[in-house]
């Protein structure tokens, strides 16, 4: 795990003055993206409060050395696909130069302002080339929920709590926030229908995940060893794995999700690093009636910090509530403390059978519901299985999502003692669905 060191300081603050108090980006965060300027050329940045950093830019200032410059040249194009690749020590030596260049009474401050340009004078793209994405099911609570719907007596299947489970996604429809989700098409078939028709979804939903980027790669045949799982992860985001819940129903067995998902993944631009993230780690626990995991899913190490503490928020905004003013609504609060594996595992385990991983992989972690009402991470969930609407401040029910609906997640990492930060937003609005050809 990553040791704490200065920049996470949290007495340390900022020259940017948008980096100030309240701000998910002051000093200790420093997110990695991909933004284009008006000429439309993607090049990589750092955040910092309301402005970014041309990483290119700042390998060519002459104001870095050694393994910071080469992380910010393996930036400086238009994917860090480079930089993911180089991983955790050159990473973590250019958020150190960053964090010395950004801290308030630096003699640089002049040559670094001229780097930033403020946020909205860019586009935000995805930050890296997808290779390819993999969906788990970690939310304990989810597949509990989930499985009850279907099976009251069993809702956990029996290699819930020995496998973490998980299916290959589709790459090519992952999009960056901000970007819209047409309401797809796809087969329905009402119970007591004789046969499906091709309609547009009317069960369309959200998932609450965490999405992590995979780093340096491992070879073709060579299982990672959950102690150097964590030397893979790139960094984290916020991922909406949106779902068809009536295509999914009829199309799932035997081989599970298909057409009900690939139609579209939303993901937040901006890769919190694991070295920003270092004094938000946890334990590893289980409880005691619940199997200990296999030994290759298990250390010392990793149960005393394979843990992630991240508060994790849906919002909702209808057409109404926007035309009236009104502010986006939480529907769901929860944590990433409800993984029933850990990021780590999800490494380890994903390459135990030689599977090769690849700098600019996705991986998303399923469904993170809390255990309490009001937690849950979906629709599905949060209206009792499309039985019961909920409702919002105006008056207005949801059992799915409407034409119109946006959807927003957040997460935020905070403790006593830590500059607390956020991740951004993980935003999408949902369009009517399109004329079938
Ligand atoms: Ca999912």
């Amino acid at each position: 795990m990553t040791a704490l060191d200065f920049t996470h300081d949290p007495r340390r603050r900022s020259w940017v003055t948008s980096a100030g108090t309240g701000s998910e980006f002051p000093l200790q965060n420093l997110p990695f993206g991909v933004v284009a300027g008006p000429d439309g050329e993607p090049y990589g940045v750092v955040r910092i409060g309301d402005e970014v950093l041309h990483l290119g830019g700042l390998a060519e200032s002459g104001l870095l050395t050694a393994e910071a410059q080469t992380a910010a040249e393996a930036a400086s194009d238009g994917t860090l696909n480079a930089l993911f690749a180089l991983g955790s020590g050159p990473r973590a030596a250019l958020r150190r130069a960053l964090h010395a260049l950004l801290v308030e009474r630096t003699p640089h401050q002049q040559a670094v302002a001229t780097l930033l340009t403020p946020l909205r004078d860019v586009d935000v793209l995805l930050p890296a080339r997808i290779g390819d994405y993999t969906d788990f099911y970690v939310g304990i609570h989810h597949a509990r929920n989930i499985g009850a719907l279907f099976r009251p007596d069993n809702p956990l299947l029996p290699n819930y709590k020995w496998v973490p489970i998980g299916y290959h996604g589709r790459a090519s429809s992952v999009r960056v926030s901000g970007t819209p989700i047409v309401r797809p098409h796809g087969q329905l078939k009402a119970p007591d229908a004789p046969a499906p028709v091709l309609a547009p979804t009317r069960r369309l939903d959200f998932e609450l995940e965490l999405g992590v980027w995979i780093g340096p790669p491992n070879r073709l045949g060579t299982p990672v060893r959950i102690d150097d799982a964590e030397s893979h992860i790139a960094g984290y985001c916020l991922l909406n794995d949106w779902s068809a819940r009536d295509v999914q129903a009829w199309e799932y067995q035997p081989l599970g999700p298909f057409l009900a998902k690939s139609f579209g993944t939303t993901v937040s631009p901006w890769v919190i690093t694991p070295e920003a993230l270092a004094p938000f780690r946890i334990p590893f626990e289980r409880p005691d009636d619940d199997p200990a995991p296999l030994s290759y899913l298990d250390s010392p190490r990793h149960r005393a910090g394979g843990g992630l503490d991240i508060a994790l928020e849906v919002q909702l905004s209808t057409v109404r509530m926007r035309a009236d003013g009104d502010a986006p609504t939480p529907i769901t609060r929860s944590s990433s403390r409800h993984m029933y594996w850990t990021v780590a595992q999800l490494v380890t385990h994903h390459t135990s059978n030689g599977c090769n991983l690849q700098p600019g992989d996705l991986l998303g972690s399923g469904t993170l519901s809390g255990p309490d009402a009001g937690s849950e991470g979906s629709l599905l969930e949060l209206s009792g299985g499309g039985t019961e609407p909920i409702t919002l401040p105006n008056g207005e029910t949801r059992m799915f999502l409407e034409d119109g609906d946006e959807i927003r997640l957040r997460a935020r990492a905070q403790r006593p003692g830590a500059a607390t930060i956020g991740f951004g937003e993980c935003v999408s609005v949902i369009d009517s669905a399109i004329t079938y050809p």
